[in-house]
């Protein structure tokens, strides 16, 4: 058996879609899984949508997610070049190759011809497609309009001696395509580049590529590329469609409705291992309940037999939970490279060991990394204040004034307060004051944390000692 070979063919258009990047993704897990080999591949035959840098911030977001290819313009092959603007020689002569056979032909139709076409069309309630007019030119026309520099285009004929073509899936099964419905696809434009279609087919045929892992819109295109298969006597790789992506409200993911750019969520401060992981599960999964996976689990356990048909819901508040999954896991000093763009100077200016247990104590009330920043406030901010009114009003009522007096008294005998302490003097105050339980606990909490939920009380104390938890207190005395 040979090797297994796959592509990720993105159009450098400025972003990584996210969509793309479960593509790309998709496509590693199954090369590595099956010790078979990646390959990027840049298509950037349209002209039209050419961006400065696409191709560097595309393979930048690649390499932050750690998708990592064995092929590709950033890292060489013997199958290149791998940027399709630098093989336009290889498409004309496969061009050719296809009007000599007399599969495709030359087609003089101006843009005004065809858009009288369509509305032809659709006046008489006829689908909209080329009606095949330049099919039948003879060869001495041809000759004569070419000669006389008349612009054209190639396009390749659909043979509707067939009624169908059928398209294997990996995910969907076989698809049948009614030939009627197929357009005379265009395979080469005037300017002389290729359309994705022929481009994407001679390279994945030249490249060895076996297995074709791309979105479901491309479904459509895939009959004309059997096609093209079939008039060339190529092998046909095999294809597995992955399902779309949707918003909450099952339309197809749109920017409309939230980021689609990989950069966006990483310019947000999710982590690479939390999106790669969530991109993971839409369209695919284990069958148990198993959601955390890093990424050497991923392509351990990957298999196209487990990519479902039904569109996968892009849940936003799935992704948050996840990546906070994973900033309580990563190692603290890892964490605290990561946050350090979103710190605070004052944060930056202090100790660093002191900053780490600061860090460690806030980690679990954060999403993303960027969060750090106003749960820091606790700690740098000289004059923080409790906004909530409700808390506000726990903090007036009797019971708690009581207790933040008898924890002044308390702390105020004392040489330092620490958490190794804390737990003595609360119980003091509880015998003292006769308050306990939840109403001993929430006001102390409120008046050091400033919040009723959020970081470990004891923590907090021992990060700011004595007068600091003294200051805290008074400040809440009425
Ligand atoms: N260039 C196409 C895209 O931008 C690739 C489709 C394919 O993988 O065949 O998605």
């Amino acid at each position: 058996m040979s090797e297994n070979r796959v592509r990720f063919a993105p159009s450098p258009t400025g972003f990584l879609h996210v969509g793309g990047l479960r593509t790309a993704l998709f496509n590693y897990l199954f090369a590595c899984g099956t010790n078979g080999k990646t390959i990027l591949r840049i298509e950037d035959t349209d002209q039209n949508r050419k961006v400065e840098g696409a191709v560097e911030n595309l393979i930048e977001s690649l390499e932050w997610a750690k998708i990592a290819f064995d092929e590709g313009p950033h890292v060489g092959g013997d199958y290149g070049p791998y940027i399709q603007s630098e093989r336009l020689d290889i498409y004309k002569k496969y061009a050719n190759q296809l009007l000599e056979q007399n599969d495709a032909y030359h087609c003089f139709c101006t843009e005004e011809d065809l858009t009288r076409m369509r509305e032809e069309q659709m006046a008489n309630k006829q689908d909209a497609r080329y009606d095949g007019r330049c099919r039948h030119l003879s060869r001495e026309v041809v000759k004569q309009k070419l000669e006389a520099g008349i612009p054209s285009v190639i396009r390749m004929k659909i043979d509707h001696s067939l009624e169908e073509i059928v398209v294997k899936d990996e995910v969907r099964g076989d698809v049948a395509f009614k030939t009627s419905q197929i357009d005379d696809q265009v395979l080469m434009k005037s300017d002389g580049y290729p359309t994705y279609h022929l481009a994407n087919v001679v390279d994945d045929h030249l490249m060895k590529i076996t297995h074709v892992i791309r979105g479901e819109e491309w479904l459509p295109s895939t009959p004309k590329h059997v096609q093209l298969y079939h008039y060339f006597g190529w092998e046909i790789p095999r294809f597995a469609h992955l399902p779309l992506l949707l918003n909450a409200d099952r339309s197809k993911l749109s920017k409309r409705q939230g980021d689609v750019a990989t950069e966006d969520y990483r310019n947000k401060g999710f982590l690479p291992e939390a999106l790669i992981n969530f991109v993971a599960l839409l369209g695919w999964n284990t069958s148990d309940d198993q959601e955390i996976f890093s990424l050497d689990e991923l392509k351990e356990k990957f298999s196209l037999d487990r990519v479902g048909k039904a569109g996968a819901v892009f849940d936003i508040e799935k992704l948050k939970w996840m990546n906070q999954q994973y900033i309580k896991q990563i190692p603290i000093e890892e964490l605290a490279k990561l946050v350090q763009p979103y710190l605070p100077q004052q944060a930056l200016d202090i100790e660093p060991d002191r900053l780490t247990r600061i860090i460690q104590v806030v980690r679990d009330y954060i999403t993303t990394l960027p969060d750090i920043n106003s749960k820091l406030d606790l700690f740098f901010n000289d004059n923080p204040t409790i906004e909530d009114e409700d808390l506000l009003a726990k903090v007036k009522e009797e019971p708690s004034q009581q207790v933040y007096k008898c924890f002044i008294e308390k702390v105020g005998e004392l040489d330092e307060l620490s958490s190794e302490n804390f737990g003595q003097v609360m119980k003091a105050v509880q015998k003292e004051t006769g308050v306990k339980g939840k109403n001993l606990w929430i006001p102390m909490r409120i008046a050091i944390t400033l919040m009723e939920h959020g970081p470990d009380l004891s923590s907090v104390v021992d990060i700011f000692g004595k007068e600091k938890c003294l200051q805290m207190v008074r400040r809440v005395l009425g």
